[in-house]
C-alpha cells in the first residue's frame, strides 16, 4: 500500500519501552513516572466514575474544569483567558499539537522546528501536506547550553512559513527559553503571517529558581500562539491523555474544527475529577520543581563518577548525557547494546533529529523512584 508517511515507523518511546520489557532492562526510556498521582485526585476519579458520568463530555471540555483552567492561567502567567473561547480540552497534548498543525498547516505551507525536535511534530506536519523545516539547535558547549541559534532561523522565514514550534521546557535536551528567546521570537515574526505552536507539558519542571517563560506571559507572541499543556506530567497519570490548549478565539475556533473531528471529546470522569483537584488543591504543582530537582540531582550524583559527561538539566524530567568516553556506536546501536546487554533503556537523539546528529548523546529519564535510579547508575558507573 502507498505510504502517506513512508519515512516514519514506531515511535521511539514504543521501541525502548517493548525492547525493556523484553530484556527485563531499567525503563530510563520512555518518559512516564513511578510514582503515583494524587489521593485525593484518584478518588474524585473514582467517585466521577462511579457516579455515572460515563457518557460524552462537551465537545470543548467539562465547563467545570475549562473555568479552573482560566483560573490557573491567570494565577501563573498573570493573564486572563475565556474559559469558553479560548480553553479546549483534549485527549494528550498529542492530540492538541496534532489539532494545532492541521488546523493551520495546508499544502506547502512550511513549519519551522528545533532539532531535536518531539518526534510528533514532524509527521503532523506532513499529514497536513506541509513542509517541515528543520533547524539544529545549538548543542552544549563550553559554558552554553543547548539553545536556539534565531539568526539561523532568521535565515530560514520564507513567504511560505506558516507555523513555529518551540518547545520549553525542552525535551529531549532539557533546555528552557528565556524570555530574551521569546522577545527575539516575537521581533522576527512580527507582521509576519507566522503563527506559534509552544508545546509547555514541563511547564512545572523548572529548575535552579528560573522561571517557566510561558507565551502566554507574552502579550505579543500570546496572541498569535497555540499553547499547549498536560495533566499527564503536572499529575503524574501519563495514562490518562488529559491535555488542553489554550488560544486566541480565532485560533481555538480552527482548532476546535479538527479536535471535534479527532476525538470529539476527552474522557469525561477524568475532566470532572481533575475540575475538583484544581478547585480544591490548587497549590498542587507548587511541589514539581522541588520534586523534580531533587531527582535530578540524586540521578546527576549517582552517575557524576561515570564516564558520561552532561550539563544538569534546566527543566524536564530528563537527563541527556554524551557517552562519547565509552563509544563511538551511533545512537541507536549504543541504546540497543545498553539495553539488551546491561539492562538500561535510554532514548537516543537521532529520531528526533532530520539530520543525524554527530554528537553521541542519549536521554535518561530520571522520573523514577530513588531505588530505581540508583540500581540504573550502578550499571551505568561500570560502563
Ligand atoms: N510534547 C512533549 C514535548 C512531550 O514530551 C510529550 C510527552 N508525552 C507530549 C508532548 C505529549 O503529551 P501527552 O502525553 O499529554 O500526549
Ligand atoms: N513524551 C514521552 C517521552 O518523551 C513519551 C510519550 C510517548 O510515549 N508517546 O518519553
Amino acid at each position: 500500500m502507498r505510504s502517506k508517511l513512508p519515512q516514519v515507523g514506531t515511535t521511539i518511546f514504543t521501541v525502548m519501552t517493548r525492547m525493556a520489557q523484553a530484556h527485563n532492562a531499567i525503563n530510563l526510556s520512555q518518559g512516564f513516572p513511578d510514582f503515583d498521582c494524587p489521593a485525593a485526585l484518584r478518588e474524585r476519579v473514582s467517585f466521577y466514575l462511579n457516579d455515572r458520568r460515563n457518557q460524552y463530555a462537551p465537545m470543548t471540555g467539562v465547563p467545570a474544569l475549562r473555568e479552573q483552567i482560566a483560573v490557573k492561567v491567570e494565577d501563573l502567567y498573570g493573564c486572563r483567558v475565556d474559559a469558553d473561547q479560548e480553553i479546549t480540552v483534549t485527549s494528550g497534548a498529542t492530540e492538541a499539537l496534532f489539532d494545532a498543525i492541521q488546523a493551520t498547516v495546508g499544502t506547502g505551507d512550511e513549519v519551522i522546528m528545533f532539532d531535536p525536535a518531539y518526534d510528533s511534530y514532524d509527521p503532523a506536519v506532513r499529514l497536513a501536506g506541509g513542509v517541515p523545516v528543520h533547524i539544529p539547535m545549538r548543542a552544549p558547549a563550553a559554558g552554553q547550553g543547548w539553545g536556539i541559534d534565531w539568526d539561523c532561523f532568521a535565515e530560514r522565514i520564507t513567504a511560505r512559513t506558516r507555523l513555529v514550534i518551540i518547545n520549553s521546557p525542552h525535551n529531549p535536551s532539557g533546555s528552557i527559553l528565556t524570555r530574551q528567546d521569546l522577545d527575539t521570537l516575537a521581533a522576527l515574526i512580527r507582521d509576519r503571517d507566522i503563527l506559534v505552536l509552544s508545546d509547555e507539558v514541563y511547564e512545572h519542571m523548572v529548575f535552579d529558581g528560573s522561571r517557566h517563560e510561558s507565551v502566554l506571559r507574552h502579550a505579543e507572541l500570546k496572541e498569535k500562539s497555540f499553547a499547549v499543556f498536560s495533566f499527564g506530567k503536572t499529575y503524574h497519570a501519563t495514562g490518562w491523555k488529559a491535555a488542553y490548549c489554550v488560544a486566541p478565539p480565532a485560533l481555538t475556533d480552527e482548532f476546535r474544527k479538527v479536535h471535534q473531528f479527532v476525538t470529539f471529546t476527552s474522557t469525561s470522569f477524568i475532566q470532572h475529577a481533575i475540575a475538583d483537584f484544581m478547585r480544591d488543591c490548587p497549590e498542587d504543582h507548587l511541589e514539581l520543581p522541588d520534586f523534580y530537582q531533587q531527582k535530578r540531582d540524586t540521578f546527576a550524583r549517582l552517575i557524576a563518577d561515570s564516564r558520561f559527561s552532561f550539563t544538569p538539566s534546566a527543566g524536564t524530567y530528563f537527563q541527556c548525557v554524551d557517552y562519547s568516553a565509552i563509544s563511538d556506536q551511533d545512537d541507536m546501536n549504543f541504546v540497543t547494546w545498553l539495553c539488551k546487554e546491561k539492562g538500561v533503556a535510554a532514548i537516543p537523539l537521532s529520531p528526533f533529529c532530520a539530520d543525524t546528529p554527530r554528537s553521541r548523546v542519549i536521554r535518561f529519564c530520571f522520573c523514577k523512584d530513588d531505588s530505581t535510579l540508583e540500581a540504573a547508575a550502578a550499571v551505568l558507573r561500570e560502563l
